[in-house]
Parts: C-alpha cells; structure tokens; sequence
C-alpha cells in the first residue's frame, strides 16, 4: 500500500541534511518515483517571473532541467498550474492542451498524471509522473501524489520558490529577499547574527578526550536524556501523535539501542577522543554503511541516523545555548528567536529580529516591540544561512528581509532609517506634554513591560505609568522558578521606578506560547488549556508567592494594582481574591505594612463580554487583551503563519464586540483601558477613542507616535469614523478610509 506520509516525512528529514536545492529537488523526484514505481517523475517549479520550469526530473532528458519552461495555461503543465487542478491521463498527447517539448523525450510515455503544489492559495508548482503504457493512474495513485503535493507545499515552500534562483557565484551576489510578516515596526540596517540551532552532523569538529570514564559517561548520559525525549514522543518535525510516525519514532530508539552503535562509540572513544567526536565518527561510519544499501528502504535509514546524532549531539552541547558575544549591534536571525536569545545577548548589541517561525502576536513580536527594535517573523521554510555575517536591511512595517542589498537600495534604507530617527527625536518634545485631544479630551498612555531593559525607555518616553508588566517574562528568564526574594527584588524595581505612578501587574500568563524553559507543558490545545490563571489557581503556591511577593515590593510605594490573565468563570475570581486575601493576612502577620491593591481583569476570553455585571462588585477595572480576544472570537491562532492574514483587530466582530463592551464598561462604571497591541495601531486608536476608551497601554516604541496622533485628532471626528466604519465593506477600505483622515491631518509619516 502507498504511504504518502511516510515518504514525506523522509523527504523532508532528508530536506535538512541536503547541500543544495538541486540535491534536495533530486531527492524528490527520485523518492516519488520510487514509491509509486513509474517511469518519470519531474518537478516544475514557478520561477520568479511566474514561469514554470522543469526544476528536476528522473525519466526525462537531464539537459531539459532548467531550460523547458512554460507560462500558464501553456502545455500541460501549465494548464494544472492555471487550474489548480490534477490531469490524469492514459495517452497525454490525446489532449488538446498537449505542447510537446522536444529537449524532454517525453514523446516515449502515454500515461500522465500531473498535480499542482499549492501553498496559501498560490501555485507554487506542479509534480507529475508518467509512464511508457497508455494507462490512467488509479485513484490511489493520483490521491498519493495529491498528498505529496501538500506535504512539498506545506513543508519545502521556501525551498521550492529559492530552487529557480540563480546560483550565487564570486562576482555576482544576487539580492535576496524574503517576505515574512510585519512582527515589529522599523527599519534597520546591521550585520545579521545567525542564531546556530542547526547543527550537521559533518560539521562537527573533532576533539580529543578529557578522560575515557568521563567521555563514556558524557555519552551515555546523552544518549540516555535522547531516549527520554523520543519517549515522550517529542519528534523534532512537529508531528502529531500518529500511528505511523510513532513507528518511526520507534524506529530511531531501535537504532539509538543498536549496539553496533553503541560499540562503535565505545571504540571511538578508547581512542582518545571526545564523546561528540566519537559520535560522529560512529554514526557517519554507520551511514556510510546503509547508505551503501539497495534497498531504498534501508538506505532510507541513514537519515534516520543523521537526524538522531543531532539529537544525541545537542544534549552533549548546553554551549550551545551560549552566551553571544558580537563586537556590534546585530540582527538575531535564526528559526525561531524566544526569550532565551533575548537574555543570551546585551541589549544593546540586539536591533533586530528575523525569525521563519510566528507571526504578528507571538511573543518575539511582543518582546521586539517592547524593546521597540524592528521584526520580520514567519518568512517560513527559507535558508538564511547566506545572510550569516552580512550586513542586511529589515522593513519590519512591510516585513521584509533583504540580503545582499545593491547600494541603491542600501542608500534608499538608510535615508528612510536617518527619517525614522529623525520622527523619534522631533516627537521626543511630546515627553512633557499632555496626550490631549484637539477639542480637550484627556488620554492616558501608559506603557506595556516585562524585561527590565523596557523600563526607562517608558519613562523617558512619557509614559504616566505602566498598563501591563507581563510578570512571566521574567519568570521565562530564569532557569527555575524564582524565589520570592528574588521575586520581591525585580518587582521592587520595576514600581519603584515608577511610583507613584501606577504598575499594573499581571500575575503569571504562561501556557499558550508561553512556555518555561523548566517547566514544560504539552497539550493538544495549549491556547484552550492550562493558561494564565487556570494553571496559577492549580499551582496555589506558585501564585501565592508571587502575589506575596508584589506586596511586599509594594510596601514603600503603594502603586500596585494586580491583574488577572485569561480569566473565563466568576468562581476564578472568587478563587483569586481568596488568594490575594490570604496573602495579605499572612504578611500583616509577619509585621509587613500591606494592604489589598486594586484587582483588576484582562478580557481576553469571549466569555467574560457577558459576565461582566456579575463580575462588577468585585473588580476595580478591566483591561482588553486584544491580542487573546481576536484570536479567540475569530478562531485564529495568533502564532500561526498559515492563518496570519485572518487574525485582524479591524474585524467587524472585534469591533463590534469592543464596541459592546466598552458601552456595557461605561453603564456599570468600570475603569476600561486596553493593553493588546491593537492600542498601537494608529487607525484602531481612532476606533478606540471614538468607542469611548480613555487608556491605552502599549510599548515605550510606540508611545510618542500615538500621542503626536491623539494631539491632532478630535473626538467628535473619532466617533463619526467609528459609525462610517460600519459600512465599510472590508477591513482594508475601513483602514484606508481612516488613514485618509490621517493624511489630512498632515500625520502621514505615522502610516507606513
Ligand atoms: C493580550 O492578550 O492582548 C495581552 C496583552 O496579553 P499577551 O499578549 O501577553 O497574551
Ligand atoms: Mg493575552
């Protein structure tokens, strides 16, 4: 029986350890054919002029490769690629579209199937198979290459779209560019700061050994931290459980147990060398040895074997979670960039992120925007090696990446970064000046935190106190849970340098995409699950000295205000107050001068738009968490690339049910701010103002800019626009037809 999943799956383990693309395009074809046993299987790829060209292929004439190209609708394959649609035929040459291409020899064979690649909508390319006899494909054929298809499209996107690019040569480097999405605004130009996650196997550099004993148990312990992973079914690709890659899994701790393996190493190691050196020794010995193999099946597993040395290979390395150490400010480029590598590098050498993975809301994003340096995440399956160590621009208000920029281009980013700096400076007059609307309305802006780093940039910026200190940010950057000592300290800091400006502090958010290094927790569905408050109310002691901590910090400053993550029920509230009551009693036990702060809630869960007069006696204000509450009233994971283009705060049901609840904020007398990253987006603030909210809360970057922008708008224009939002038939026409306002105003440097 054909297994699609399988053969992708080992397509795309081999994906990580090809040299080049062509090997990789090659490996493709040569897998497919193989599985489905046909005669010819080739791969055409669109090009950047949205051209196909026959990028691989096994069966037709090698010289074809990169020479035969067709326009859409041309041929064949142009037409699956214009209709997004397969064609299985017995006799290709029976069809009318039928073009015949003569540098193929493709006249030979009768029967084709050909299937488009699609990735986001687009037609990325087409694969197709063909055979000498005049036969159409079965329906368990063509649904195995349709499967394929997806799996190339969702998978090797990037690989696909970099295959047609010209090859970099010595004299001539060609200007990369990648779209991703825009994580946080700015531009900036610095040397790119490969963030080295990705390990091959060959690369390892050899070593001698300290001892033979310690040498044998370094790997040991290895090999054994390895097996625990695969264990628990933590499979690097991010499958899900699974029968058939469970079995795969299976597979790698049958070759981890094998015990040519472990004498192979044990060998090695009598050698004299060190354990990573004996690994890689063992292991590449023991692929040379599959790979020698005819059937495909075994050959198969010395990839196997070169994903599980990696695997053995990092839990022989913690330095590679080393410190880094660049002379000048850098561009931290890598896979995925989280809270790890922000503590991992100073401050001031970090002014900006690229990541292949998240999207607008994810926490890289968040954290970019509190330290207010550019982002560009989820560019997706790229290879951003080349960019390693040379200087490159990143737009973080389009998201886009550019290597190797020509001079011009340089020139022109460097003349809009001079004008950037330039806004920032002429705004820095705001610092003392009122965020005061035109016809005399008063707005509060306060600023969002977590790192220390973000501190004195609200301060300097303005801020009149902060909205919301995500508490798990530093909790994020420890390696275990931090004592309340510790805990009292950081706190201590961040409300003395405010007070007596007001701290909001958010107690523990973790869960979601929030993860602690040291305290893992794997669910099917982290964003429904054990999040904010539903895991802190679990773990009582966790919060309990969390919150005994915030008071005590709070004794000489009395600026605290507490508030709750993802509350969704009335009896979490009750909980919590149970909680902070406690806390209170015991200190006043123990001699502390503390008394109950503010408690205050984030709406973030839909639910609570309608729980809200029950909840009125018992809180003192509300934040909206727009970032959570988008993603749960639309259904769109904030962090997920594929859904970006879903996830939008100008929604008409976020506006409407924003709407609602401010309306409903206004009638109970409830204090209304927001703090999600809606308040920094200049065309929602008019929406905001015109609903009737008066705080908004968001990163020091930001601040000037939505303060210049409420000191040229008026209220009275604000709530005409929300009522004209209405009609607005889609959420562009109501984001242009705001930003025409702006214009007017002569603000268009905020629009970007
Ligand atoms: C929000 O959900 O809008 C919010 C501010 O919280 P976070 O982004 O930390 O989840
Ligand atoms: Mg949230």
């Amino acid at each position: 029986m054909l297994n699609p999943l399988i053969t992708a799956k080992r397509i795309l383990i081999a994906a990580a350890q090809a040299p080049d693309s062509a090997s990789l395009m090659r490996l493709i074809v040569e897998r497919i054919r193989t599985a489905l046993k046909v005669d010819v299987c080739s791969l055409y790829v669109m090009d950047e002029q949205g051209e196909l060209v026959l990028t691989a292929t096994l069966g037709l004439s090698e010289e074809s490769i990169g020479t035969t190209r067709m326009a859409p609708g041309q041929g064949l394959v142009g037409t699956i690629a214009q209709r997004q649609h397969p064609l299985n035929l017995d006799n290709a040459e029976h069809h009318p579209r039928f073009r015949y291409f003569e540098q193929t020899g493709e006249e030979d064979f009768q029967g084709f199937l050909g299937v488009p690649i699609i990735h986001l909508g687009q037609t990325l390319g087409v694969l197709v198979v063909q055979v000498q006899e005049t036969r159409r494909f079965t329906e368990e054929e063509e649904a195995f290459l349709i499967t394929m298809a997806a799996h190339m499209a969702g998978s090797l996107a990037g690989n696909l779209k970099k295959a047609t690019r010209p090859l970099v040569t010595d004299d001539h480097v060609p200007v990369l560019r990648f779209q991703g999405i825009k994580g946080a605004p700015g531009i900036q130009i610095a040397t790119a700061w490969l963030v080295k996650d990705d390990v091959r196997l060959d690369d390892i550099p050899e070593r001698d050994g300290t001892s033979i004993d310690y040498e044998q148990q370094r790997i040991a312990e290895a090999m054994a931290d390895t097996r625990d992973e695969l264990d628990t079914g933590l499979d690097q690709l991010g499958s899900n459980s699974n029968d058939t890659l469970n079995s795969l899994l299976d597979v790698y701790k049958l070759l981890l147990q094998s015990p040519e393996l472990k004498q192979a190493i044990a060998e090695e190691i009598q050698l004299g060398v060190s354990a990573s050196t004996a690994l890689k020794r063992a292991m590449l010995s023991q692929i040379a040895v599959f790979e020698a193999m005819d059937d495909p099946y075994l050959k198969a597993r010395a990839e196997d074997l070169r994903v599980l040395g990696v695997r053995v290979y990092r839990h022989l390395h913690e330095e590679l979670n080393e410190r880094m150490q660049p002379e000048n400010p850098v561009i931290l480029v890598g896979r995925e960039i989280n809270i790890s590598h922000f503590t991992r590098i100073d401050h001031d050498k970090l002014v900006g992120i690229v990541s292949l993975e998240g999207s607008a809301l994810s926490h890289t994003a968040v954290l970019a925007n509190a330290l207010g340096i550019p982002a560009v995440v989820g560019i997706g399956d790229e290879d951003l090696s080349s960019l390693d160590k040379t200087e490159i621009i990143i737009d973080g208000y389009r998201g886009l990446v550019i290597g190797h920029p020509p001079v011009a281009l340089l020139n022109e980013f460097q003349r809009m970064a001079r004008q950037e700096k330039a806004l920032q400076a002429d705004l820095s007059h705001l610092k003392s000046l009122p965020a005061e609307s035109k016809d005399g309305q008063r707005v509060r802006l306060y600023t969002n935190t977590g790192l220390l780093a973000d501190i004195s940039p609200g301060l300097e910026r303005g801020a009149e106190g902060i909205g919301l200190y995500r508490s798990e940010i530093p909790f994020m950057a420890h390696n275990t849970f931090p004592t309340e000592e510790e805990q009292v300290r950081i706190y201590r800091g961040v409300l003395s340098a405010y007070s007596p400006k007001p701290v909001v502090m958010r107690t523990l958010d973790i869960g979601g995409d929030k993860a602690l290094p040291y305290f893992p927790i794997k669910e099917q569905n982290p964003f429904l699950g054990w999040r904010g408050v539903r895991f802190t109310l679990d773990y009582r002691n966790i919060l309990l000295d969390q919150i005994r901590a915030m008071l005590i910090a709070n004794v000489d400053n009395d600026n605290l205000q507490l508030m709750i993550p993802m509350l969704s029920r009335e009896d979490e509230l009750e909980r919590f107050h149970a909680i902070v009551d406690e806390a209170v009693a015991q200190l006043k036990e123990e001699g502390y001068p503390v008394s109950k702060p503010p408690v205050g809630i984030m709406v973030e869960v839909p639910a609570v738009l309608w729980l809200l007069p029950r909840l009125r006696d018992t809180i003192d204000f509300v934040s909206i968490g727009s970032n959570d509450l988008t993603q749960y009233l639309l259904a769109v994971d904030r962090n997920n690339p594929k859904v970006a283009s879903l996830y939008s705060h100008l929604h008409p049901a976020v506006i409407s049910a924003l709407r609602g609840l401010v309306r409903e904020c206004t009638r109970l007398n409830l204090p209304v701010s927001i703090c999600g990253e809606m308040a920094t987006d200049p065309v929602a603030v008019v929406l905001l103002l015109g609903m009737g909210v008066r705080t908004l809360s968001l990163s020091a970057f930001h601040l000037p800019r939505i303060k210049w922008l409420i000191r040229y708008l008026h209220i009275s224009d604000c709530v005409s626009l929300l009522d004209r939002a209405q009609n607005c038939r889609t959420e562009q026409d109501l984001r242009d037809m705001i930003n025409d306002h702006i214009r007017e105003l002569g603000l268009g440097a905020l629009i970007q």
